[in-house]
């Protein structure tokens, strides 16, 4: 397998459309065009399952395209392995695509839409070859790759006309090509592994969504490509196939151990699934991390507020070094761990941030806040508050059991152990600077 690196890529587009004009042009780059990725710097590890996600509109698809080979590279460098891929086209960079709209051929066979690329494999092979007469460029680091190229590359004559005098006898004696065999053990191996060993015979329109995604993965599989790109594949399934599909994605990535890039917006599946997760926004990576270390130690106030569910409240503070951050409606004081962290603000605001699970209610006193129930969500397993406070509208999260109604008027207590501060100006984490 092989690591994927990104080397100060940017991106831009031509300022077409009035929605762009808001869009910066990098310094250095033609002032007419958009920049929708502004100097990416990134390397997913070999064997690493890495997560890119964002809000809608930040860039993760046109990066990963950018390493597919699909949109051509602005400026930078991506790396696949030790090749530096940016001028080789998409079938030449060893990687296999696995899209939200499946891209099944639709008059294939599940057979002959897992065997297709491999097949494909020995024109790829031809396409490389730089020069008549030179040696030709491996498509694949991998030698079962390399070995099914050369079958399907070197000059074979008896083969074709045996297949063709055979074809209509019964299959047992039927001539069956070498490279044809090869190709057969493993689209047979990966149907087998995604279960779709049952439906090789049936065409895309006869398969539910949850197969149609599992014959895409498993597409893909069979090329046994150094990495994997994954673009929101799981967005078309229902909630429950959609969990299923996840866990199977994951079991696999992990024995295979190919290194996989893996876009979504949708932050459970990047918490779930990631062993390290890159937060996008307008085109910039802000955190890379591994999903608890996010949630635990966001940079910046962005990366807070994207990572958890339902997100975060914010709420603005003055700062007394070392310990206290006073706001009208309480005093809290932070744990020793804030060190001397919090001296060059003393006496300034920071905006403190308190995920809703580290709200709980509690009984009046001068740490604690005071609201009133404006709004309740019971969902069994626990139940949302938002409370309305003098100054503020908070959210909590409180167990289900809660003798709380609509109206009541209640005390919520912040856990000091679990707030995080930010700049309010930078919003960048006090805790990271
Ligand atoms: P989503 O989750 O909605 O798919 P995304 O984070 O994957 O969003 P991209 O599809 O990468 O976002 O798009 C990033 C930005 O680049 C968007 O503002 C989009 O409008 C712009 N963009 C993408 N492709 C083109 C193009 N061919 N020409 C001009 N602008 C483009």
């Amino acid at each position: 397998m092989a690591h994927v690196a990104i080397e100060n890529v940017y991106k831009t587009f031509p300022k077409s459309r009035q929605s762009d004009e808001t869009k910066d042009a990098l310094p250095d780059t033609d002032p007419n065009a958009a920049a929708v990725l502004k100097r990416i710097n990134l390397t997913i590890h070999d064997g690493e399952f890495m997560v890119l996600v964002g809000p809608s509109g930040c860039g993760k698809s046109t990066l990963l395209r950018l390493i597919s080979g699909l949109e051509e590279i602005t400026g930078g460098s991506v790396w696949v392995g030790d090749r530096r891929v940016n001028d080789l086209p998409p079938k030449q960079r060893d990687t296999a695509m696995v899209f939200q709209s499946y891209a099944l051929y639709p008059h294939l066979s599940v057979y002959n839409n897992l065997a297709f690329g491999l097949r494909r494999m020995g024109a790829d092979l031809e396409q490389s070859l730089p020069e008549l007469g030179k040696k030709p460029l491996p498509v694949s680091d991998s030698p079962a790759n390399q070995e099914l190229e050369r079958l399907l590359t070197e000059s074979r004559w008896w083969e074709k006309p045996l297949v063709s005098v055979t074809r209509r006898l019964p299959p047992g004696l039927r001539y069956v090509s070498e490279a044809e065999r090869l190709i057969d053990d493993r689209v047979r191996a990966v149907a087998k592994m995604l279960q779709i060993d049952g439906l090789l015979s049936r065409y895309p329109r006869q398969l539910s969504g949850g197969q149609k995604q599992r014959v895409a993965l498993g597409r893909a599989m069979a090329r046994n490509p150094q990495v994997f790109l994954m673009d929101e594949p799981l967005s078309n399934l229902d909630a429950k196939l959609r969990m299923e599909t996840r866990a199977q994605i994951v079991n696999l990535q992990r024995q295979l151990g190919i290194t996989t890039i893996y876009v979504t917006h949708d932050q459970i599946e990047a918490m779930t699934m990631g062993h390290r997760i890159a937060v996008m926004n307008q085109g910039q990576i802000q955190q890379v991390a591994t999903p608890l270390d996010l949630y635990n130690r966001p940079a910046n106030r962005f990366v807070a507020e994207f990572i958890g569910s339902p997100p975060m409240n914010f709420i603005p503070v003055q700062v007394q070094a070392p310990f206290l951050l006073v706001h009208p409606e309480f005093r809290l004081s932070l744990p020793s761990e804030w060190d001397n962290r919090l001296l060059p603000y003393d006496n300034r605001e920071a905006t403190l941030g308190i995920r809703p699970e580290h709200l709980s209610l509690a009984l009046p006193a001068p740490k604690n806040i005071r609201g009133q129930v404006v709004h309740l969500e019971a969902l069994g397993s626990e139940t949302y508050l938002t409370v309305q406070t003098e100054r503020l509208t908070l959210l909590a999260k409180v167990p289900p059991d809660a003798a709380v109604r609509i109206g009541d008027e209640v005390w919520l207590a912040i856990a000091p152990e679990k707030a995080h501060l930010f700049d309010p100006v930078t919003e960048d984490s006090l805790w990271h600077g």
